[in-house]
């Protein structure tokens, strides 16, 4: 059974559209339980309605016609209770209701189960049989994990189906997708798909350069790789046996087939571009290898692709030309990254969505320093039927509207305005002080990680910089930074803001930040090697990174440095004997280097608990909520199914935080928050209430933030923290801070989170 789930799953997975999928599933499982009837019913979103979709059994005629509400019939009854229904005959059960278009009066045995995606019933799944009898546990197991492993495909083929290349800008129009919110704020605009060199899956549809030039272009990419692979065999002749050189002309052979050279070929004769032709025509024979029953053959199937891999490496230029991409354009990809970023004209960029990941991914707090909205963690978005289709962005409410028609873009037109009238008056704020109503100083400072974060930070009135990623720099990189190059960077963000304070923390690779040149594989990257830990293992990177920080500091007395993931005082201890050892040898070399001001980062719940001893032995503290709350709540932060639980309101985040700041309040330290939490506007009033020293936050949050914070006393902050200690969920703790905001007239706050 398992082998037959496999396989169905994996052909729907590779099936060309909806329908195909919907057919597969039914003749499959048809044939591997041996039944009469299988069908697929699917509710629609907008009557609300079952209808029939597939079936292998009943009537051909009925299918797309016979439908009813989930209080009729018993395949409502297994909608509506979200349970299977078992029935050993159906026509005795009161709920039975009969179509004669199916032709159903033949078939006594029933047997549906719900088809649930993300808690919401998409449809149901039956088996039906002439003779009487109950369905045994077998075949309802078999179903439910069936139902269960074919919704996430069943979700994102109806939603490619929508807005298919077959059915462009016409018939389906608001198609929508929802995601995460990854960055705030509206746009309107083009899609353009970014794709990683090499990477078949991520090839987008769209126009090539003309049939002969594709074709000539494919034929050079071919010529290309073949003798690619003639000079490996050659180079490794001597090491491989003969056996392990076949494998080569294997290579070889493939390369000359009919199968993935003539498909291609023909496939661009028909108008696709040559990266696509060659991407559709590899998924086919990898499809084919994959079902056969040897395994041998089977494992053929990861040569076609490593080969389709190879062709496709001759076939892509290098680097697109930045001058491609449209003004306002949407940056769609499958997983985007801080690379990606790199190769977009920034100033050009109007959006970001991105089907993997969350709001606290890397590209999301780059997207919310670069104040462009980002939607993230978009399951079903169908990538590479994107591009240049007219995309509305939500990045208030992490959606998305594909082919919008004019009502809707006109909605969005005017969002877009009134966001840019509340950022104009937010921009008044950027010369006043960040203080309360009654004086009190709560300084803003801004969270970077890239050079061109500074101008704008400067202009929002930042009063320094309280998170300095450098693994950002690093990452965009295709070696690790050497020291002259490190220090020629970090001087450059110390200049900018002398004498206010800047925050350089050292690097903090590893969970979801990967070096392209370091790679760190690991079963649970989040409790692994990351942060400090490396930095630790590895003093020869964690000393050139010291040495290159206090280097920068050499004229500018501005530097504070921040420690990563510190969850033990042996660690913070081994992090101050190598930043003293760096800093005696450039004292020993001659420079004249002030002792800087060093902090823990507080986002480990271990770090929590000791936050008044480490705050004795360093000048601050700054929590990173972003870790922290993922570990608090043991949620992933980049894992879109369990975004929803991911709330830095939660009242053991609530709680945490007050026992950091009275921690470290306790040991005569200043303590900040940089994480996400800072540009929360409900939370910055409970931060406030809890006496927080300064804030952190992305370039674009600062107005915002400032703006809370001016707008509330400390009692009244701390008020509304007393109050929220005596609630028991997040919702109702935002609720209440809502209410406060509203009350205090930042209602446009609000108000943006709901657009
Ligand atoms: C955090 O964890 O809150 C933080 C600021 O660090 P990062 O997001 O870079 O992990
Ligand atoms: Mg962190």
């Amino acid at each position: 059974m398992l082998e037959v789930l496999r396989r169905v799953v994996q052909e729907v997975n590779g099936a060309a559209d909806f329908f195909e999928a919907l057919h597969i599933i039914v003749t499959r499982v048809k044939a591997a339980l041996e039944i009469d009837v299988c069908s697929i019913y699917l509710k629609s979103p907008q009557s609300g309605r079952l209808v029939l979709m597939a079936s292998e059994g009943l009537r051909s005629e009925s299918v797309g016609h016979v439908e009813m509400d989930p209080s009729e019939g018993l395949v409502g009854l297994v909608a509506s209770r979200a349970e299977p229904v078992n029935l050993d005959s159906a026509q005795d059960h009161p709920r039975f209701r009969y179509f004669p278009e199916t032709g159903e009066e033949h078939f006594l045995a029933f047997l549906g189960v719900p088809i649930i995606h993300q808690r919401s019933l998409l449809g149901v799944l039956v088996v039906q049989q002439h003779q009487a009898r109950k369905f045994d546990d077998e075949h309802v197991s078999f179903l439910i994990t069936l139902a269960a492993q074919l919704a996430g495909a069943i979700a994102y083929a109806e939603f490619n189906d929508e807005i298919s290349s077959e059915t462009p800008l016409i018939g389906h129009v608001n198609v929508e997708a929802t995601g995460i919110a990854g960055s705030p704020g509206v746009a309107i605009g083009r899609a353009v798909v970014a794709y990683r060199l090499a990477d078949l899956d991520s090839i987008p549809d769209r126009d090539g350069a003309g049939v002969e030039s594709e074709l000539e272009h494919f034929t050079q990419a071919v010529a290309e790789t073949r003798t690619e692979i003639e000079d490996l065999k050659q180079r490794m002749g001597e090491a491989l046996g003969p056996d392990e050189q076949v494998l080569f002309d294997a290579y070889l052979m493939l390369l000359g087939s009919d199968s993935l050279v003539h498909k291609t070929e023909g496939r661009i004769r028909n108008g696709q571009w040559a990266p696509a032709a060659l991407r559709d025509t590899v998924r086919e024979s990898v499809r084919v290898f994959e079902d056969m029953e040897d395994p041998y053959l089977r494992e053929r199937a990861s040569d076609v692709r490593d080969l389709g891999r190879r062709v496709l490496s001759h076939l892509l230029p290098a680097d697109r030309s930045q001058d491609e991409f449209p003004d306002g354009g949407i940056l769609v990809g499958d997983d985007l990254t801080a690379s990606h970023l790199a190769e977009v004209p920034i100033e050009r960029l109007g959006a970001m969505v991105s089907a993997k990941g969350t709001g606290s991914s890397h590209i999301a707090i780059l997207a919310r320093a670069l104040n462009i909205p980002a939607v993230m963690g978009v399951s079903e978005l169908p990538v590479g039927r994107l591009e240049g289709r007219e995309i509305l962005v939500d990045g208030y409410r992490g959606r998305l509207f594909v082919n919008p028609n004019a009502e809707l873009r006109a909605e969005f037109e005017r969002l877009v305005r009134e966001e840019r009238e509340l950022a104009e008056d937010l921009r008044a704020l950027a010369k006043d002080p960040a203080e309360t109503r009654d004086g009190v100083a709560v300084p803003v400072l801004a969270n970077s990680g890239l050079l061109a974060d500074i101008k704008p930070s400067l202009e929002s009135g930042a009063e320094g910089v309280g998170l300095y990623r450098t693994e950002v720099p690093f990452m965009i990189r295709d070696r690790f930074p050497g020291e002259e190059e490190q220090v020629q960077l970090y001087e450059q963000v110390l200049a900018s803001f002398d004498p206010m304070p800047v925050t350089l923390r050292t690097l903090d690779i590893g969970g979801d930040k990967a070096l392209p040149y370091f790679p760190v594989k690991e079963d649970n990257p989040f409790l692994g090697w990351r942060g400090i830990r490396i930095s630790l293992d590895h003093p020869e990177i964690f000393l050139t990174q010291l040495r290159a920080m206090l280097k920068a500091s050499r004229s500018h007395d501005n530097l504070q440095i921040l420690f990563p993931m510190i969850s033990a005082l042996d660690e913070l201890k081994g992090a101050m004997t190598l930043l003293n050892r760096a800093r005696e040898e450039l004292l020993d070399e001659g420079f004249r280097i002030p002792m800087p001001r060093v902090g823990v980062m507080v986002e480990v719940p271990a770090a929590v608990y000791m936050s008044e001893m480490l705050a004795r032995r360093v000048d601050f503290l700054s929590v990173g909520t972003n870790d922290l709350v993922q570990y608090l709540l043991a949620v992933d932060r980049n894992n879109a199914r369990v975004a929803h639980l991911y709330d830095t309101l939660h009242p053991a985040c609530v709680h945490a935080l007050e026992t950091i700041t009275e921690g470290s309040h306790r040991a005569g330290k200043p303590v900040s928050v940089c994480g996400e939490m800072a540009a929360d506007p409900a939370a910055v009033i409970l931060l406030l209430g809890m006496g927080i020293d300064s804030l952190s936050v992305s370039v674009s949050s600062i107005p915002r933030v400032k703006w809370v914070i001016r707008s509330f006393s400390t009692d009244r902050a701390e008020a509304l923290l007393a109050q929220c200690r005596l609630l028991e969920n997040a919702d109702q703790i935002r609720s209440l801070l809502n209410n406060a905001l509203v009350q205090a007239g930042l209602g446009g706050l609000v108000r943006a989170g709901k657009t």
